[in-house]
């Protein structure tokens, strides 16, 4: 933390920190650094040099401080931005070319860096949506259509395609389903009121097969709503 950043009541929560990290992602915030936050400092021993700063600074009288923001929302999440210790003293020395609205813009790029990079991204539209969700779709619907529990070998307990399907559905069919979700959810808003109840539909899929595989193995699995062939068409 830099002289300028005065703590106090401005000071974030532990679970903000927390947040703050992970909103990073281990790199400085600033696009053009980016610097790993950790450090191999030989010995076997990790070090950090992450510094979390204040886009409006705790004090008014800070880099970008602002007297009408009240102190404790200073603290949050929201005004906060995790950065390499150059990078923090950087921005805090020159405020007039760092200014609110580039530090926000920091932290958003990050977001979306992130969310892009395990494919949860937000689109713009429903076709992008659409052609998030289809690869795992269409893996799905392939194992399925092959090994899946509808074909003849359902006829004999002990066929091989059976045990097939169980581990498929372990390693491939749920993850891909959790994607779907994923997507679906980061993508909230481009859906319509009746797409909403095929998406509570396929959750309630997903957590009985989760529970059935993964879990307990008791509950009941609801069918695969047919709706989500026109999710998002
Ligand atoms: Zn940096």
């Amino acid at each position: 933390m830099s002289s300028a950043c005065v703590l106090g009541t401005a000071n974030p929560t532990q679970a903000t920190r927390y947040q703050l990290w992970a909103d990073s992602a281990g790199y400085c915030c600033n696009p053009i650094c980016q610097n790993p936050l950790f450090v191999d400092v030989g010995m076997a021993l990790t070090t950090h040099f992450g510094e979390i700063a204040h886009i409006i600074a705790a004090s008014p009288g800070g880099p970008r401080g602002d007297a009408t923001v009240p102190v404790p929302n200073r603290g949050e999440r929201e005004n906060l931005v995790l950065l390499c210790a150059n990078c923090h003293t950087v921005v805090d020395k020159t405020p007039d070319s760092h200014p609110v609205e580039m530090l926000l813009a920091w932290k958003e790029q990050r977001r979306a860096a992130v969310e892009a990079a395990l494919g949860i991204a937000g689109h713009t539209t429903r076709e992008q949506a659409r052609a998030a969700i289809e690869p795992f779709a269409h893996q799905n619907r392939h194992i399925h259509r092959t090994i899946g529990p509808d074909n003849d070998y359902r006829f004999d307990p002990n066929a091989e395609e059976a045990a097939m399907w169980d581990r498929e559905v372990v390693a491939t069919i749920i993850p891909n389903l959790h994607q779907i979700l994923r997507i679906v959810d980061a993508n909230r808003e481009l859906l319509t009121d009746e797409e909403k109840d095929v998406v509570a539909a396929l959750r309630s899929h997903v957590d009985g097969l989760t529970h059935r595989h993964l879990g307990d193995g008791g509950l009941r699995v609801s069918r695969y709503p047919a709706g989500m062939e026109n999710l998002f068409a």
